[in-house]
Parts: structure tokens; sequence; C-alpha cells
């Protein structure tokens, strides 16, 4: 897509690709120019209706083909990814902002997940069958739920679908999926390149925004699970109005992720992490390594160390060659990042570097560290979302330990020492879904991500989230002995 071109894209929905019901569409915009890069469909209550009626349709033969059939639809979903990388990095890159080459590593990933949940459709199995009771034989089968609603944001568009649909499909699901309005453009391409893949209606896709479409597909009645990634505000939502229904609900939600470093660190091996994890895809990352808690040996040498590695960032036009940072999302997410930087310098931090837009036109924000924040602050209790890092000094291990886990969010966190022993106690104490020890950000598809507290609950990637949409059933014979 060159510059200046404008592409209209439709939902996909049966198979095919189609206009919005009402006929509505959106703009679509580059964060790093604040162009209009493409018209989607701006979706409503009758567009989830005709999806999920669509997904409603397809569920019983998808849900009866062996998981033979499903693995080869997921294998060859994954060869069609690697296949169209190029136009999938080209397209990520411009909607979300990303540097290329950070939208590309994004590709082969993709196609792994759906490769891993292809082979683990095939070794997904109920209890043994058996006798528990005299005269009587007990099994269980593993069922699909159903018709499932997955909702997802803007900060990976293409993974987050990914994640989604890959252990959903293998499991047996029909699906109706709505992406961020921010940022649609993959995941209908995703759509697109799976339709003549699998039974048509079994993966429908919806553009529009949280509400009405997110809202409508949530209540509606034929929809048994609904799974989010996206804010703890929007989980909460969806979790209340999922009470209606009584449709199961799997929520991947925000994360603040603190990163203890005790007295006995490599501090070097720290800062080239965070240079990375802090600040990668401009902080836009619900595991981010954004809160720093350091001992006393280490602090000032880790703050001494971190302001460079930060500013020396190239922040940039996403498409050039070397840039690490792009923009973030929106105009208004940048306000919201610059707001907790203002809020904090006035809480009385220290900004060491960044807390500026940079730039002309698109969302950029300076890579930026704060030192010094208080434990009850609100830039060490709230996600920012941004690339932004804060950094405490903690009186020693067991004080950063108790404000590592004083926090209402539970996805991930990290501990760096090199005492065998306190990495094992900490890694029992912190209170997260994960916990890397000397490393911070790496995940893979045969371990499971997921949050604890604010953070959610179900879990994406791995065999349990294929557990996660199925179903169990007890099935008993009475033998007549
Ligand atoms: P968001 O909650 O604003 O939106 C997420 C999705 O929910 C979007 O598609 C949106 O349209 C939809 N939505 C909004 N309101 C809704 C409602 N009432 N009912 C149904 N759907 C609704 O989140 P965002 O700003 O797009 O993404 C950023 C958030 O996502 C951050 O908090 C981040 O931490 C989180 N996130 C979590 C993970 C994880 O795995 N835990 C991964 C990536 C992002």
């Amino acid at each position: 897509m060159s510059a200046t071109e404008q592409i209209t894209l439709g939902n996909v929905v049966g198979g095919e690709t189609v206009p919005s019901v009402a006929g509505r569409l959106e703009d679509v915009i580059d964060p790093a120019t604040e162009e209009v890069i493409a018209r989607v469909p701006l979706g409503d209550a009758d567009d989830v209706a005709r999806a999920v009626e669509a997904a409603a349709k397809a569920a019983p033969e998808w849900g009866r083909a062996t998981p033979a059939t499903r693995a080869q639809a997921l294998l060859e979903l994954a060869d069609r990814l690697d296949a169209h990388a190029d136009e999938l990095t080209g397209l990520e890159s411009r909607n979300a902002g990303k540097p290329r080459a950070a939208a590309a590593e994004e590709i082969p990933l993709c196609s792994d997940h759906l490769r891993f949940f292809a082979g683990a459709a095939r070794v997904l199995e109920g209890k043994a069958t058996g006798e528990y009771l005299e005269g009587y034989t007990s099994s269980i089968r593993r069922e699909p739920v159903g018709v499932v609603g997955q909702i997802t944001p803007w900060n990976y568009p293409l993974a987050m679908a990914v994640w989604k649909i890959a252990p959903a499909l293998a499991a047996g699901n029909a699906i109706v999926l709505k992406p961020s309005e921010l940022t649609p453009l993959t995941t209908i391409r995703l759509a697109e390149l799976a339709a003549d893949l699998l039974p048509p209606g079994t993966l429908n896709v919806v553009t529009g925004h949280g509400d009405p479409v997110g809202t409508s597909i949530v209540t509606h009645p034929q929809v048994r699970m609904v799974s989010l990634t996206g804010s703890v505000g929007t989980g909460k939502a969806i979790a209340r109005a999922a009470a209606d229904t009584l449709a199961r609900v799997h929520l991947e939600l925000g994360g603040k992720a603190p990163v203890v470093v005790l007295d006995d660190a490599d501090v070097d091996a720290v800062v080239a992490n965070l240079r990375v994890s802090s600040f990668f895809n401009a902080g836009q990352d619900c595991t981010a390594a954004c809160r720093v808690i350091a001992t006393p040996k280490v602090h000032d040498r880790l703050l001494e160390a971190l302001v460079p590695a930060a500013e020396s960032l190239r922040v940039g036009d996403p498409s050039e060659d070397g840039v690490e940072l792009g923009p973030v999302i929106s105009q208004r997410q940048r306000e919201r990042v610059l707001g907790f930087v203002e809020r904090a310098a006035a809480a009385g931090a220290e900004v060491l570097t960044g807390g500026r837009a940079v730039g002309e036109r698109g969302f950029f924000v300076a890579p930026t560290v704060v030192a010094n924040p208080a434990q009850d602050s609100e830039i060490v209790q709230q996600e920012v979302f941004g690339p932004v890092v804060s950094v405490q000094r903690a009186a020693d291990a067991d004080q950063a330990l108790a404000w590592a886990n004083d926090s209402a969010y539970g996805l991930s966190a990290s501990v760096w020492t090199r005492d065998v022993g306190q990495a094992l106690r900490f890694t029992r104490e912190l209170d997260f879904g994960c916990v890397w020890v000397n490393d911070h950000l790496p995940f893979l598809s045969e371990m499971p991500h997921g949050g604890f507290g604010q953070s959610g609950y179900g879990k994406d990637l791995s065999a349990y989230a294929l557990e996660e949409y199925t179903r169990i059933k007890h099935v008993m014979f009475n033998l007549g002995e």
C-alpha cells in the first residue's frame, strides 16, 4: 500500500466478505502520519445478529469434524500467514504504528501458535472410560462450547486475534470476532485468508465499536462464551453483561509488571533487557516492564544506565529501517500517557528523560524514565500503556517483594538475582500469572499466558487455552448386569 492509497474492507460473515448491514463505513488511521489508510464497516447489532446466525449454522459441522481435519485447516492457515507475511507486516505496521521489523517478527509467532494448536487439537482428551459405580461405566466427552464471541485490543491486533481463534477453532467452536475499532485491518485479512479453509460461518469478523458491536456479541443469547483481551474496565463490563446469558467469560486484561532488581543482580543485563521490555511496541504491552523496584546497592547504577539506554532508542517513522519506537495508537492515548507523567511529576517524582511528544505529526511519545515515585502514587498503581518506566528504591528485598505485590494487577513480573534461594522465594511469593527470573518478556506457544487479580481469569496459549474452549460432559452407561 502506498502512502496515499486507501482501501475499503468488508466484514467476513459466512465465508464471504460483505459490507455492514446498514452500509456505514469508518475511517482507519495510521498513527504515525494521522492519515486515513482504510475504511471498514461500522457495525451494529444487526451485523452481530447476522454473524452469530452464520456461526450457529456452522458450529455443528465444525464441532463434529475430527481433530485431524481441524488440525489440517489450522496448518494450512499457518502456511497462508507465512505466504502473506509481507502483506500482513505492512498492514500491521501502518495500522498499529509498529516498526516494520517488529511487525514482521510477529508473523512467524502467529503461524507457530496456529501450528501448536493444530497439534494440540489431536491430543486433547477426556478422562479414560471406567467403572466408578457398580454396574455402570462412565466416560467423559470433551465438547466444543459452541458459538464463541472474541474481542481483541489494538496493541497486537493480528497476534491477539490468532491467540483467540487458534484454540477456539482447534477445540471445534465457531467464532464471531470483533477487532479493536482502531486496528481492524489484519484481523479482516486473517479471516479472508481462512475463508476457504473452514466451513462457511466458522470464523466471522464484525468490525465496529465496543458499543454496540462488542456489547451485542456479549449479550447475544446464542453466544455461549466470550473471550476478551482488553482493559480492566471493559472486562468488568463484559463480566456484568454476560451474567444475563450466563455465557462463559475469559478475560485477559491489563498489567503493571514489576521488575524486582536485587543487590546481586547483573545491572548491565537488566538495563539491556529494559531497553527492550519497557519500550517494545511503544510500551503498549500488557506485560511491559513498567515498574522497576531496585534495592539500594543497584538502584543508582541502574538509573544512571537506564536513562541513556532509553534516550538511545530511535523514535520515528515505523517504515524506516532501524526505527525502534513508533507512535502510540492515538491522540487520545498520547494525551493519556503524557497526563500520567505530568501528574507523577506534580506528585513529587522526577522525570529524568522523556515526558513529551515528539515530531510534528503522528502520536509519538519520547521514551520516559520516572524516578522515585511513591508506592501509592498513580504512576505506580495504574497501567500507563505507553513508553514510560518508573524506578523505585526499596530498602531491601522484603520491601521490594511487598511493593511488587501491592498492585491490583497480577499478570506478570520478573526478579533479577544471582541467588538461587532468593529466586525460588520470589517465584513462589510473587502474585502474578507469569514470573520470569533474570529476564522479562519472552513467551511461547506451549506455556500459558493469563493473569491473577484484576488482570482477569482464563489462559491464552498452551493446552490450558484449549481446555478453556471446551465443555465437559459425563456419559454414564447402565450395564444392566
Ligand atoms: P479496551 O478494553 O478499550 O478495548 C478492547 C476491546 O474491547 C476493543 O475491541 C473494544 O472495542 C472492546 N470493547 C470496549 N468496550 C466494550 C464493551 N462494553 N463490551 C464489549 N466490548 C467492548 O482495550 P484497548 O485499549 O483496546 O487495549 C488495551 C488494553 O488491553 C490494556 O489494558 C492492555 O493491558 C490490555 N491487554 C491485555 C493483554 C493480556 O493478554 N492480558 C494483551 C494485550 C492487551
